[in-house]
């Protein structure tokens, strides 16, 4: 039954991705039609200057991310846990964010639509991707009724759509199919709303609370057939559980950057050690919002650059090897001997790696690595996430 049922999205897909009409709310065939967006309904400051903006933002133990589209759209995806309802708020607002045009609650579990409440009762939110999974909690009777009352168009987001969010920037869902996973181990979080942002060249990858049911029918979909899992900043699935990643999945994404959204000290345990070594072999950089607070990419549709680490250098590389600036392209070598400092957070906290000897170093050691060896780190504790050991002389 469900590869039937699979095989028809398949072909969904297939045609959805092909068929990418020009403004908002392209569909697949035989899937729900997502409504359109009334015009002039911005509001936000935006990413600014033809930037797109992606902040995954520090809300404990949860998941939210607000971005912030280049003709100044607000798409938040989760909103944290009900005590991080405020911040999240306080984020919307202090983005200028007046409505949500586009919300995504990935699943209902209470990390990740409980902070939404508040969010709802502030503001309200114009469309609104939801998997279509009752769980029956209090938490989400709440959410849907309070989506209900703000007046939203929801839409049951399923593998294939892809949702226009204004010039060169788009949202293609990958999961959940239609009709959802059922007998899995949680099928509430193997419902999942897993959708790739793209803007330009540049593609993050949102996988809710995905373990691995959902993971391997993803693999082996018409979405890993139509290239839809690869990108450059990859959310790790269940704040890094050890069911929300492995290396079959993380070969097919290839991120240059994984974020794992977790609370500190939180009691699950998380991110569980499988999950941060299958990221370390494969070779991305590793972000944590419990060590990092709120970590923010910026892409101008060429190059995805995470904010508070300083511009590599010609040559410089994150550990995979590859640029940390280019959107995929490899320097020519050589370049500026120091690096460029991003001026907007605490730029005395960063660290350089050496990715040969692995061991980092802080920016005024006097035995720093050739520029082409360098490996960016916002912090000496991001360097130890991603397996680095402080150099002895300059870290006493
Ligand atoms: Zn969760
Ligand atoms: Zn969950």
């Amino acid at each position: 039954m469900r590869r039937a049922a699979l095989m028809v999205v398949s072909v969904g897909m297939v045609v959805g991705l092909a068929t990418r009409a020009p403004g908002l709310g392209a569909r697949t065939g035989g899937g729900p039609r997502p409504p359109s967006v009334p015009a002039g309904t911005g509001t936000v400051s935006g990413g600014g200057r033809g930037q797109l903006q992606v902040s995954f933002l520090d809300v404990g133990q949860g998941d939210a991310a607000l971005v912030l589209t280049p003709d100044g759209k607000s798409l938040l995806v989760d909103g944290g846990p009900g005590g991080a309802g405020p911040r999240v708020l306080e984020a919307l607002r202090a983005a200028g964010v007046g409505k949500v045009d586009w919300l995504v609650g990935s699943h209902p579990h209470e990390d990740h639509i409980g902070g939404l409440l508040h969010v709802l009762r502030a503001m309200p939110a114009v469309q609104v991707l939801d998997p279509g999974y009752n769980h029956g909690s209090a938490t989400q009777q709440t959410y849907l009724s309070l989506l209900k009352q703000c007046g939203a168009q929801t839409t049951l987001a399923r593998a294939g759509q892809t949702y226009h969010l204004g010039p060169g920037c788009r949202l293609e869902i990958a999961a959940p199919v239609d009709p959802l996973l059922a007998g899995t181990e949680a099928d509430v979080n193997n419902n999942s709303i897993v959708a790739r942002l793209v803007f330009g060249r540049t593609r993050f990858l949102f996988t809710g609370d995905m373990e691995e049911q959902q993971r391997k029918l993803l693999l082996g979909s018409a979405a890993a057939v139509a290239g839809v899992l690869p990108a450059d900043v990859l959310k790790v699935s269940h704040h890094g559980s050890f069911n929300g990643t492995d290396a079959p999945f993380l070969r097919a994404v290839a991120p240059r950057f994984a974020v794992i959204s977790c609370g500190r000290g939180n009691d699950y345990g998380y991110p569980h050690r499988d999950a941060l070594e299958a990221l370390r072999k494969q070779g991305c950089q590793v972000l944590r919002t419990d060590e990092q607070g709120t970590i923010r990419f910026t892409s101008d549709g060429e190059r995805v650059r995470l904010e508070g680490v300083p511009t590599a250098p010609q040559g410089e590389s994150t550990p995979t090897g590859r640029n940390v600036g280019a959107g995929g392209t490899r320097g020519t070598g050589g370049g500026a001997a120091r690096p460029v400092v991003v001026p907007n957070r605490d730029s005395r906290t960063w660290v350089i790696g050496n990715r040969d000897s692995r061991v980092y170093h802080r920016p005024d050691c006097g035995l720093l690595p050739a520029p082409v060896r360098r490996v960016m780190f916002v912090s000496a504790a991001q360097a130890e996430t991603n397996g680095f050991r402080p150099h002895r002389d300059c870290n006493r």
